[in-house]
């Protein structure tokens, strides 16, 4: 017999609910836990995870299997070609190894939850009990409810909730610890020894592989790994939390904001003990500017995994506010393409789009500026955006990615009105004052000087602008401002 923990986007040892809870099992049954993560090709493709995402995900997993054999706890990778075989694939893993007892963190998209509906009921006609655990939020969804009970719909009330029960149910002095090691009367290591034998992973399909030499560019900008994310992050509070609220809106400043959105989607880094070091780490009796808009920022993901659960039609392709549905949207596949490719003549945007393809990240502020463009300015449809996003994006998460891009189209929650429309040359100037953001990203751009930089089709004789080899703008911002205010205005009923 053995109790089992099913690893997904929790891929840690340290103050990881399920594994703990496994852990906690498997010891008052005196029996050995071992560890399953399941590589479901299909589900790859149906939540259009890039190939960064999971190459990320596959060097967690060797750290991981590497740190569980320390412990005498081995963890098996089972590869699964089609999502509707995960269900069986699980039993059957568990039949052939004794399971009687399975662990997991819950996930909240919809396909998800009703994929361990299903491994629920499966289970309980085989004897296997599956137990699903609250881990990735700081707090529990639909936990904090308004004054008239209703689950909050705008951040910055969940916020001021939110963060009072943090602190009075003392929420941070009770991470769960790490597992300890199997017992050696078990002898974990001869009964399952094929599972601590496995040594090649899958390989992901056609079209979510990176190439080699992509590969090992990611693996040196992007170490993988529980304690990479544990490093960085008391490196980030060491050097860099106390100015944060004075540089996370420039793209152009190094640490100005923490780089560690992909340890959070890898769940290499828990959020739990993410805002406890940063607590800990504040030396003033109160949390200052630095500090507490840091731990405001990761409030962001709980609100958005609790919208996940109170709107699940979000999950499926709608627009929050359903009223959105009826915006006619542009279809310009010239322009779709510009987009990507970083070619749309608005500097701050090519910049945002260039560092997505190379390094498959983006500042935060430039994702608004990007997907603001794409929406009001090119008036393309937001899901288009979002999902060129997941496709590229290493730390891709659908509740956060959804969110931002909705929050971008006005459609969302907490949305910005439709009327109010980023200026992509403004936003230029006040966020990346010198062009250092612009010229890193945008080779073209580099010998340009001064204020030119943002504007370079406007500022620049025509001679001069010319020999930059830089494309025109696309649209032109005032034309392309009218329009989607018009178009806006019109979907939603108010002409
Ligand atoms: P920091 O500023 O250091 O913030 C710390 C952590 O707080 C982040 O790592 C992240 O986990 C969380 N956080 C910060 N801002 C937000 C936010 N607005 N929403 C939710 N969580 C936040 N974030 C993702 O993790 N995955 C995505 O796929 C994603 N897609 C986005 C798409 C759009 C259009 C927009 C506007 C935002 C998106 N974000 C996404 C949110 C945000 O841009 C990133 O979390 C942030 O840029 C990551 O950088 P960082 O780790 O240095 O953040």
């Amino acid at each position: 017999k053995a109790v089992a923990h099913w690893f997904r986007w929790d891929l840690r040892l340290h103050d990881n609910t399920g594994l703990h809870k496994a852990h906690e099992a498997a010891t008052a049954g005196g029996v050995p836990l071992i560890c399953l993560y399941v590589f479901s090709h299909e589900d790859f493709h149906a939540h259009c995870t890039s190939p960064a995402r999971i190459d990320l995900t596959l060097r967690s997993l060797r750290i991981l299997k590497g740190d569980l054999e320390k412990l005498d706890i081995p963890l098996w990778v089972e590869e699964v070609a089609e999502r509707k075989h995960v269900p069986g694939t699980i039993l059957n893993w568990c039949q052939k190894w004794g399971v009687s007892s399975v662990h997991a963190n819950m996930e909240y998209e919809v396909d998800e939850l009703r994929r361990d509906a299903k491994l629920v009921a499966a289970g309980v006609k085989k004897d296997i009990s599956f137990n699903v655990h609250h881990d990735t939020c700081v707090v529990e969804p639909m936990v904090l409810r308004s004054g008239s009970e209703k689950p909050y719909a705008v951040f910055t009330p969940f916020f001021k909730k939110w963060e009072p029960y943090v602190w009075r149910n003392k929420l941070l002095d009770k991470l769960s610890p790490s597992p300890g090691k199997n017992h050696p009367d078990l002898n974990t290591r001869e009964s399952f020894k094929e599972l601590f034998e496995q040594t090649s992973f899958p390989v992901p399909n056609e079209g979510k592989r990176l190439s080699e030499k992509d590969a090992a560019r990611l693996a040196k900008l992007w170490p993988a790994g529980e304690h990479e994310a544990l490093a960085r992050l008391q490196l980030f509070l060491e050097e860099h939390v106390a100015k944060y609220a004075d540089r996370r809106d420039r793209p152009d400043i190094e640490g100005g904001t923490s780089s560690l959105s992909l340890h959070f989607a890898a769940g290499t880094l828990s959020a739990r003990q993410a805002v406890r070091a940063a607590r800990d780490h504040n030396k003033r009796l109160s949390l200052d500017a630095g500090h507490h808009g840091w731990i405001r920022e990761i409030c962001f993901r709980d609100f958005y995994k609790n919208i996940l659960l109170v709107h699940p039609h979000v999950c499926m392709s709608k627009a929050y506010h359903e009223e959105y549905h009826n915006v006619v949207w542009e279809y310009n596949d010239e322009h779709f393409r510009r987009w990507t490719e970083g070619k749309t003549g608005y500097p701050i945007v090519d910049a945002g789009m260039r560092q997505l393809a190379s390094d498959k990240f983006v500042h935060n502020r430039c994702r608004m500026i990007v997907a603001s463009f794409l929406c009001k300015d090119l008036l393309l449809d937001w899901r288009k955006g979002e999902r060129f996003f997941m496709e590229h994006l290493i730390d891709g998460d659908f509740a956060s990615n959804n969110a931002g891009w909705q929050f971008c189209s006005s459609s969302g929650t907490d949305a910005q009105p439709y009327f109010r429309i980023f200026n992509p040359l403004l936003q230029s100037e006040k966020f990346d004052p010198e062009g250092h953001y612009i010229r890193k990203w945008v080779p073209e751009l580099r010998g340009v000087r001064g204020k030119a930089i943002h504007d370079p089709y406007a500022r620049l004789p025509a001679s001069e602008f010319k020999k930059l080899g830089y494309p025109e703008p696309i649209v032109e911002h005032k034309f392309a401002r009218d329009r989607a205010l018009e178009r806006y205005k019109t979907g939603l009923g108010k002409n």
